[in-house]
């Protein structure tokens, strides 16, 4: 693909979204399937690949880009939105400290037809606390033997590559981590069943068990010890703004849909839209989503200029559109009274969706102490 500004991206995937991914996204949230049918359209637009790094082919695709692509697929369907900020993860993480022959190999194979790559950091005895994972891997001559599980992890069983996050060291906490890529048909790994979640039904959250799982030296992504550094890169780094960027174009959406509605609704021979108890609704609404919005790209702007701020600014955009979606989406369903608590009016599942956004990656609890601590210095 031709390189695109953020603006170019963002109307390119609006037209994508609406036309191809969105018809599917009520199917996709009620059967809690898998939207392959939207990752190969996604694929086909060439958007897919849009984040994926290739040897001598760089797309300069910065978070502004990232951010104006994930929000117009979350509009459509967050679900498929989600897949590939996870699926973008594992490209970044490669990008940013695989070796030569990883980044000779797996780049090309993540943009192949059906190959998908998730990332597996949580655990189910660590919550949001990345440094207190257990799941060892020991070195035994050309391969690292694995054992533990990770937890409620995107995509899994049905991506064929994981970026995991391991303890390579037990003696040197945050140092002793280092992640491994882990092909989905390693001896030693298996997957438990999907969890059924409230929203985001169609990404298939499972655990995952390693037992004397076998990985080939080779697929250690960075040096040892390095694990948190490239967590740091490439989960928060973007993923982080892929939540957010999925969070505002779920607040956009249940906007959109709670306008259309208070116009066409018309109760006592009158539009819901005179009222203004419903005015009012509207404009929280619509400055919460924009609040969220501008936050994220001034964020975005920040982290792409300055890498090393790309952590704070990730924490911030995601506390805050993730909370704003939920409140908004919120709204959407007042504003639609018993509409909205239906299934066929969409914002129900834009609220049980934009729930989860406030509890992945990092829960706002966390959030909260994680920013505070870092701009006072602790
Ligand atoms: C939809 C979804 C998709 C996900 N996908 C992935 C994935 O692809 N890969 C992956 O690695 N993980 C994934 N996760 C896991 C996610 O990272 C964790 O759910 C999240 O970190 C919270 O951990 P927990 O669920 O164990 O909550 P807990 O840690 O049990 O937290 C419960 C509550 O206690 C609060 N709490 C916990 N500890 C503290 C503390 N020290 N101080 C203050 N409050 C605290 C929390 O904020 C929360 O309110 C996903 C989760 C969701 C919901």
């Amino acid at each position: 693909m031709e390189k695109l500004s953020a603006e170019e991206i963002g109307d390119l995937a609006r037209k994508i979204a609406l036309d191809t991914l969105a018809p599917r996204a009520s199917e996709i949230d009620q059967k809690r399937s898998f939207p392959w049918e939207n990752i190969a359209q996604l694929r086909k637009s060439g958007l897919w690949g849009t984040g994926i790094y290739e040897e001598g082919e760089h797309f300069e695709f910065n978070r502004a880009c990232f951010a104006a692509l994930v929000k117009e697929i979350a509009k459509a369907c967050a679900s498929t939105a989600l897949i590939y900020v996870s699926h973008t993860i594992v490209a970044k993480a490669i990008e940013h400290a695989g070796s030569s022959a990883i980044k000779k190999k797996w780049p090309p194979e993540m943009l192949r037809e059906k190959f998908l790559g998730a990332f597996a950091v949580h655990e189910p005895d660590c919550g949001s606390n990345a440094g207190a994972i257990t799941t060892r891997a020991k070195k035994e001559g050309d391969a690292y033997i694995v054992n533990g599980s990770k937890f409620f992890i995107t995509s899994a069983g049905e991506a064929d590559i994981y970026l995991v996050l391991v303890r390579t060291d037990p003696e040197k906490g945050p140092q002793g981590m280092s992640t491994l890529l882990i092909e989905k048909d390693s001896p030693g790994l298996s997957f438990g069943r999907p969890e059924e979640k409230m929203g985001l039904t169609g990404t298939s959250s499972r655990e995952m068990y390693f037992s004397d799982c076998r990985v080939p030296v080779e697929n250690l992504v960075g040096k040892e010890g390095e694990g948190a550094q490239i967590i740091g890169k490439a989960v928060i780094g973007w993923g982080f703004f892929g939540a957010a960027a999925i969070s505002v174009g779920i607040a956009g959406f249940a906007t959109e849909l709670a306008i259309k509605h208070v116009k066409e609704r018309i109760i006592a021979g009158q539009p819901l839209a005179v009222h203004q108890a419903i005015q009012f609704m509207i404009t929280d609404m619509i400055l919460e989503t924009e609040a969220s919005d501008a936050l994220l790209n001034a964020c975005a702007t920040q982290a792409d200029l300055f890498p090393d701020s790309a952590v704070l600014h990730g924490f911030k955009a995601k506390l805050f559109a993730s909370e704003n979606a939920v409140n908004v989406a919120n709204k959407a369903i007042q504003v639609l009274g018993g509409h909205g608590y239906c299934r066929e009016y969409i914002v129900e599942r834009l609220f049980r969706d934009a729930r989860g956004l406030m509890l992945h990656f990092k829960t706002s609890e966390w959030l909260r102490q994680d920013i505070a601590k870092a701009v006072m210095g602790m």
